[in-house]
């Protein structure tokens, strides 16, 4: 039977790691707080006290954390995953990160005789926790074809999108783009607010006209309701707002819309930074003036 080692149980992770469970995975879990592990403690599976645990003989390793400094942190720190990994495990790097760091976990992977790809999801709470989740891989394609067995219970589809940094790459390009017009919607929905058109008569023009696309048909409602139920925070949403423009200045493209999106995550950041990413209108609902 494969064993896999999934580190990091939030939002995403938690409901990845439920589905490989219910599929008769054997799963060490763990996660860098002890709460978000409990549930998993609860129903008797294996939670492992550090990264290094949890991949001591691991087939697969998946890790599902915040940024950069997480995923480093779970791999490569001083309890991290590389420490208990055995030669030819298949390391997973699922959070979205920037392609730089997926490079280092390659490097770092390979000189310990392990194989890595980097398999960014699109999708959000409701897509992980029912296995409908979109892995955008790169890496070799027969590391892919060793991992996809794993990566089938979380999925509705897997696409090989290119060598290693490839999905990550394509995440960030995708999300930027969301960020884009999630900046935009809460432009559009402050001034309708602002102006006193009809707030309803407004959302129902804008989710069934041309800008309607399903981020703006499943945010505006959360924007006009003021309903933050966290599905991705908008400190996440920055992050890879950040990692896109970076991505893009190395290879001599000005993202300047995600520039000016970001403008508008930052505002919002401080109040509203663990809250679901649709409360970036809040920081044009702030009085003039206010910071
Ligand atoms: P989340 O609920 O905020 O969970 C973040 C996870 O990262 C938690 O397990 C957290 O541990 C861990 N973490 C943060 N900093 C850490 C550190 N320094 N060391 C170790 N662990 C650390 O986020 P999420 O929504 O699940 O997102 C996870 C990843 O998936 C992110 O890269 C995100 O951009 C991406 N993603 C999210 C969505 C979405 O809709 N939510 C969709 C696609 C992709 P603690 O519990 O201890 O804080």
């Amino acid at each position: 039977m494969t064993s896999v080692a999934f580190l990091g149980l939030g939002v995403m992770g938690g409901g990845m790691a439920a589905r490989l469970l219910d599929a008769g995975f054997q799963v060490s879990v763990w996660n860098r707080s002890a709460d978000r592990a409990e549930p998993f403690r609860e129903r008797g599976e294996t939670v492992a006290e550090s990264p290094r645990e949890a991949a001591t003989g691991a087939d697969v390793i998946i890790s599902m954390v915040a940024d950069d400094d997480a995923a480093r942190e779970v791999w490569l720190g001083p309890a991290g995953a590389i420490g208990g990994a055995r030669q030819g495990t298949v390391f997973i790097e699922s959070s979205t990160v920037s392609p730089t760091w997926i490079t280092e976990l390659g490097t770092k992977g390979t000189a310990c005789g392990c194989e890595v790809i980097d398999a960014p999801v699109t999708g959000s709470r409701t897509q992980a926790a029912t296995g409908e989740l979109l892995f955008l891989v790169g890496g070799d394609a027969a590391t892919l074809e060793r991992a996809r067995p794993v990566l089938a219970p979380m999925s509705r589809d897997i696409l090989h999108v290119g060598p290693l940094g490839s999905g990550a790459r394509l995440k960030l390009i995708n999300n930027f783009i969301c960020g884009v017009q999630a900046a935009a919607l809460a432009e559009g929905v402050a001034l309708v607010e602002k102006s006193g058109l009809d707030l309803n008569a407004a959302l129902t023009v804008l989710q069934n006209g041309a800008p309607g696309s399903p981020l703006v048909k499943a945010v505006s409602t959360r924007m006009a309701t003021r309903d933050y139920t966290v599905f991705f925070k908008l400190g996440l949403m920055r992050k890879d707002l950040d990692y896109a423009i970076a991505e893009a200045a190395r290879h001599g493209v000005d993202l300047t819309t995600a520039t000016n999106a970001r403008a508008l995550f930052d505002r919002a950041i401080d109040e509203w930074g663990e809250s679901d990413f649709s409360a970036v209108i809040e920081s044009l609902r702030k009085p003039e003036g206010s910071n």
